[in-house]
């Protein structure tokens, strides 16, 4: 079953982003094969669900029993409410804004608190309204990046007032290595947020990201928090990837010539075939977040077939390059795919020198989301 969900017309789009409901579904399945019973499995809604779409993806993966979401902005724990079971949790994995507190209480977010400040505001905001509010708090165990330090943590365990206003739902950290099994830091982490845990009571614990769920099972604590496994991402870079693939990216031809030798193809004319060339313009650039670096690099393939793509980048448009085995089959209207079952996501984030996470991220709005269910 195909469904179309956003705003424009498919038969018009430049670009589309299949988006297979059923193997993301699947992926959630998988993930929580590799955890002890009782540890919950989340789901990372953040930056649209890694671009692929909040609005069909949280109701997707609520539907098969995920009840804990997180996000990284208030703004997109306000839109996944709407997309999610009132009896969904959503945290905030940035934390608050000072000023957001009484929006998040509002709408029942759950904030990750990663300073004391933020802290004390959230405290605040309960002591207002006379009722103890849940968070997340974060200790920062190496990455630098959020969380309290272990010097703040002791300072927050000395001061009593915060814990008659604050409900402790989770002790949470992040690892810098997750995705390298053999990495040090990966238990120097452990041990130092176990230590730190420890002296906050009996309170259930975060640290597994999607690498992390593939690490040995005293890495996961109670709630893991996968994101990009579930979109398909390889979490296990060294190893054959265990996910399904969740995106297929497809761009539209919109005409084909063919040039003579010394004709050049796009902006610079870098690309200057020495004999008769044919070509293919396809209706997608780098502003829906194709990188231009895969300018004279990059591939893509119809029906597995590789086609160069030649020439610059521009804006709105890039040209391939098309071999005699598909010349025939190749017109206007006809799709080539970018990201699908010949090229995977990981693949071509490798071909611009990035990560599939960026990619799926970078995605503009006029790429035509797609959803299937099957
Ligand atoms: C983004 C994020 C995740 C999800 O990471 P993946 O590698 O996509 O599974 C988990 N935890 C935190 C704190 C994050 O920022």
């Amino acid at each position: 079953m195909y469904e179309r969900a956003t705003h424009g017309d498919v038969s018009r789009a430049g670009a589309t982003l299949t988006v297979d409901l059923g193997a993301l579904v699947e992926n959630y399945r998988i993930l929580k094969t590799k955890l002890r019973p009782g540890v919950r499995c989340a789901a990372v809604l953040k930056a649209d669900a890694y671009g692929l779409g909040v609005r069909r993806v949280a109701p997707a993966l609520a539907a098969v029993g995920c009840v804990d979401f997180f996000v990284a902005h208030v703004d997109e724990g306000l839109l996944a409410r709407k997309c999610l079971p009132a009896s969904a949790s959503i945290y905030i994995l940035n934390g608050l804004p000072q000023g957001a507190e009484a929006d998040a209480e509002a709408a029942a977010l759950t904030p990750v608190l990663n300073s004391v400040k933020q802290v004390e505001a959230w405290s605040d905001c309960a002591a207002k309204r006379k009722r103890r509010l849940q968070a997340i708090l974060q200790f920062d165990t190496g990455m630098s990046r959020f969380g309290l330090s272990p010097k703040e943590a002791y300072c927050l365990l000395a001061s009593k007032v915060w814990r008659s206003h604050i409900e402790l739902c989770c002790v949470m950290t992040h690892f810098a290595c997750a995705d390298e099994p053999s990495h040090p830091e990966n238990l120097k982490q452990l041990m130092s947020f176990q230590a730190l845990a420890r002296q906050f009571g009996d309170v259930p614990t975060s640290l597994a990201n999607s690498s992390g769920i593939f690490l040995d099972s005293v890495f996961h604590g109670d709630l893991v928090r996968p994101g990009a496994a579930l979109y398909g991402i390889n979490p296990v870079p060294l190893e054959s990837n265990p996910m399904r693939p969740v995106a297929q990216l497809s761009a539209r031809v919109v005409q084909t010539r063919i040039i003579n030798p010394g004709d050049g193809v796009g902006y610079g004319l870098e690309f200057r075939p020495e004999r008769p060339f044919r070509l293919a313009t396809l209706s997608i650039g780098y502003a829906d977040g194709i990188s231009r670096a895969l300018g004279n690099r990059g591939t893509v393939y119809f029906r597995g077939n590789p086609l160069p793509i030649v020439g610059r980048l521009s804006m709105d448009s890039m040209v391939i390059g098309l071999s005699d085995a598909v010349a025939d089959a190749i017109n206007d209207g006809s799709y080539v795919d970018l990201i699908g079952p010949d090229q995977s996501l990981d693949h071509f984030a490798r071909s611009v020198g990035t990560i599939g996470y960026e990619v799926l991220a970078g995605l503009g709005p006029r790429i035509e989301r797609i959803y299937r269910y099957d």
